[in-house]
């Protein structure tokens, strides 16, 4: 392995959501920079038992934890099985994510409230937990997947853009708050990427307004994760939003 490959060496990273699609590849991607992957998922254990087969096929170390990160007690339970197994937390990744698609003139409200309580609460929720123990050990990377949604707003999707939006402020406020004590917080800003949330959506007016011309891949984004979390790479970066979507939103 060369020294960039292991640059996670010894770490331990928890991804949430990551069972499948984009969570499943940033899980494969910082095993293979070295770290133990703690694999969390909601209903899929079939998929979090393949994702960690497949970092261990590869000779990395990972386990699975279930747990709902909209719950507060699930989440709480989830770090402290962390801490006690591993003895530290490095990277927490918020990838965690559901789509409840609608016009907002008849958005039931539990749609609206489910995807509040898991894009932005469930971040919250996992951000204040591993948040003592990154904040006693001076050092810590927490990354936050949003959606480029946030930025410009999309119809029918009311619930979800404000909740990715949410997760923007929760990250430059986190950041502000943690940056003394040597723990950095950034957002990874998907465009759209190829995996069961886009699955069913009608491609093409999609692919016309992306300049590079395709749809993003799992790995992609996977990659943006990988410099977030490395160091010396991105030691110097926080509360910052880094945009993966084929040149979707210049700003
Ligand atoms: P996905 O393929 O639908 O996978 C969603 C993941 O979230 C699954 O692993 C699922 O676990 C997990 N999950 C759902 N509810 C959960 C809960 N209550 N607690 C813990 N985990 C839960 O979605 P994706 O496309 O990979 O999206 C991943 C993230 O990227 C999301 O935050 C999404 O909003 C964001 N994003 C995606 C795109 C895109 O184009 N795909 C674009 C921008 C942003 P189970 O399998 O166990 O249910």
């Amino acid at each position: 392995m060369t020294a960039s490959a292991a640059s996670l060496e010894g770490q331990v990273a928890l991804v949430t959501g990551a069972s499948r699609g984009i969570g499943a590849a940033i899980a494969l991607e910082l095993a293979a920079a070295g770290a133990t992957v703690v694999v969390n998922y909601a209903s899929s254990p079939g998929g979090a038992a393949a994702v960690v087969a497949q970092i261990e096929a590869a000779g990395g170390k990972a386990w699975s934890h279930q747990a709902n990160v909209a719950d507060e007690e699930q989440v709480e339970a989830m770090v402290k099985a962390v801490l006690e197994r591993e003895g530290r937390l490095d990277v927490l990744v918020n990838n965690a994510g559901i789509t409840r698609d609608g016009l907002l003139m008849r958005m039931k409200t539990p749609d609206w409230q489910s995807v509040i309580d898991l894009n932005l609460t469930g971040v919250f929720l996992c951000t204040r937990a591993v948040s003592r123990s990154m904040l006693k050990a001076r050092a810590g990377r927490i990354i936050n997947i949003t959606s480029v949604v946030a930025l410009f707003g999309n119809p029918g999707q009311a619930n979800y853009s404000a909740a990715k939006a949410g997760v923007i402020g929760l990250t430059r406020s986190s950041a502000a708050e943690f940056a003394s004590r040597g723990v950095t917080v950034n957002a990874v800003a998907p465009g759209f990427i190829d995996s069961d949330m886009t699955k069913e959506l009608d491609k093409e007016p999609i692919l016309a307004a992306i300049p590079l011309g395709r749809m993003g891949t799992t790995a992609e984004v996977a990659g943006a994760v990988r410099f977030l979390a490395a160091d010396p790479a991105a030691a110097y970066m926080t509360g910052q939003v880094l945009q993966v979507d084929g040149g979707m939103v210049m700003r």
